[in-house]
């Protein structure tokens, strides 16, 4: 089961980290706009690879076709307040 966590960045930043986790494994990350909650993803969680940068905001994966929008949809978001994986 895929979940989304938001990581909450300081009040003036204009977008929240996402995290991916897949049966209890953190994979892949993207953000979320403030401004008008647009997803994006960034590193993919199904296939492990860096987004291609121009569908970054598309929220789609380039390589696998993983799409945030489709396959976790806006309603299973996870507001979990979690601490930032070490990098
Ligand atoms: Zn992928």
């Amino acid at each position: 089961m895929l979940k989304i966590f938001v990581i909450f960045k300081p009040k003036n930043a204009d977008h929240n980290d996402i995290r991916f986790e897949i049966d209890g494994e953190l994979k892949g990350f993207g953000f979320i706009s403030r401004k008008d909650n647009q997803l994006a993803l960034t590193r993919c969680p199904i296939c492990d690879r860096e987004n291609y940068a121009m569908s970054v905001l598309t929220g789609q994966c380039a390589w696998c076709g993983f799409s945030i929008y489709q396959q976790a949809g806006l309603e299973i978001i996870d507001r979990t307040i979690s601490p930032a994986p070490k990098q």
